[in-house]
């Protein structure tokens, strides 16, 4: 199998591509098993050879950012996934307000440097371990700032390697989604901060962490809300009531800090998490009539 990849990578890629890679490495959780292969494109060249070749032979793509939202089955994934971390990193100031931001930028460092700019817009994700792509991908958002608030459009590379730009209004932002076309890459982010007191900055900033601090399960693997809240109910408290809290399977928990997320204590495999999603989803079903949507994404096959 690695064979009939390695003719993707002819000499012109310029970037690494490593073979049969444990996706728990790349993943947030901490869980995955072996992809094909793993590319790491150095520039949108490289990214157009890989998609168009891809595309030619029939290979599937994945892409992957931070992997901070992300479960990555068992079985690992068959065909190519593309990490967009080692390249696609600039930040082109294009004025005072406005910058033009590579897709594997982190969303915490672009955050800090906007605040040391003095640009307001970007305190929410202070602590979302995400890249700028994942974080478009995911309209991510927290304390009533959301990415939709600071983006003005995005380059993508199709799957057949044609570049393109879309504006924000038609990627249809809603919560925690956003419409790409299909097999679309995010190489870079347009995006538009406004002036504001670099004081104002810090104390959002400062509650923001404060906030977080006190919600969030640290010191474990995960990948962040588990489900969606249903229309503004935290999707945490419901799975609290239905007495979930701390319930495990395997070495995947439902935090005892916040219900709505699943910790690895362990060497948890992907079947444990999908284990608990099915339990939580279904006693929530069944104590409240309804039915929790997914935020993370499950991706690969199963052993
Ligand atoms: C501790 C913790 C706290 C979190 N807190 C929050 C929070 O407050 N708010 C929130 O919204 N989320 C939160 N998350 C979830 C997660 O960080 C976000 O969903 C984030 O946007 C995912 O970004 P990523 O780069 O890790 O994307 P990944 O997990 O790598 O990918 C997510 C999706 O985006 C796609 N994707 C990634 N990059 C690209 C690209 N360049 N082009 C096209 N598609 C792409 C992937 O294929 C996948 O479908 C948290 C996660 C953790 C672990």
């Amino acid at each position: 199998m690695a064979e009939q990849y390695k003719l993707l990578f002819v000499e012109s890629f310029k970037g690494r591509v490593l073979f049969n890679v444990p996706m728990r490495e790349y993943t947030t959780l901490k869980i995955g098993g072996p992809a094909d292969v793993m590319a790491f494109p150095r520039d949108e060249a490289d990214l157009k050879h890989l998609l168009s070749f891809a595309g030619t032979k029939g290979f599937r793509v994945y892409v992957i950012g931070g992997g901070s939202n992300m479960l990555v089955r068992d079985g690992g994934i068959r065909g190519i996934v593309v990490n967009i971390t080692e390249g696609f990193t600039d930040v082109s100031w294009m004025d005072e307000e406005r910058a033009v931001v590579g897709a594997g930028v982190r969303l915490s460092a672009l955050s800090r440097e906007c605040a040391e700019r003095g640009l307001g817009g970007l305190e929410f994700a202070t602590g979302i371990p995400a890249t700028v792509g994942g974080a478009v991908c995911m309209n991510a958002g927290a304390y009533g700032g959301e990415m939709k608030d600071v983006v003005e459009g995005i380059e993508v590379i199709g799957h057949r390697g044609r570049k393109g730009f879309i504006p924000a209004g038609k990627l249809k932002f809603s919560y925690r989604y956003a419409e790409l076309p299909e097999g679309a890459v995010i190489v870079n982010v347009h995006m538009k901060f406004r002036k504001t007191n670099k004081k104002a900055i810090e104390e959002r900033t400062r509650e923001f962490k404060r906030r977080r601090d006190a919600t969030t399960p640290t010191g474990l693997p995960s990948a962040g809300s588990i489900f969606k809240n249903p229309d503004g109910i935290p999707a945490g408290k419901l799975i609290e009531e239905a007495g979930l809290k701390g319930v495990s399977s395997g070495d995947a928990k439902i935090s005892e800090v916040h219900a709505n997320y699943i910790v690895n204590t362990g060497n948890a495999r992907a079947a444990d998490v999908l284990n608990l999603i099915a339990l939580m989803r279904d006693r929530v079903f069944a104590k409240t009539g309804i039915m929790l949507e997914p935020e993370i994404k499950v991706i690969g096959e199963n052993i």
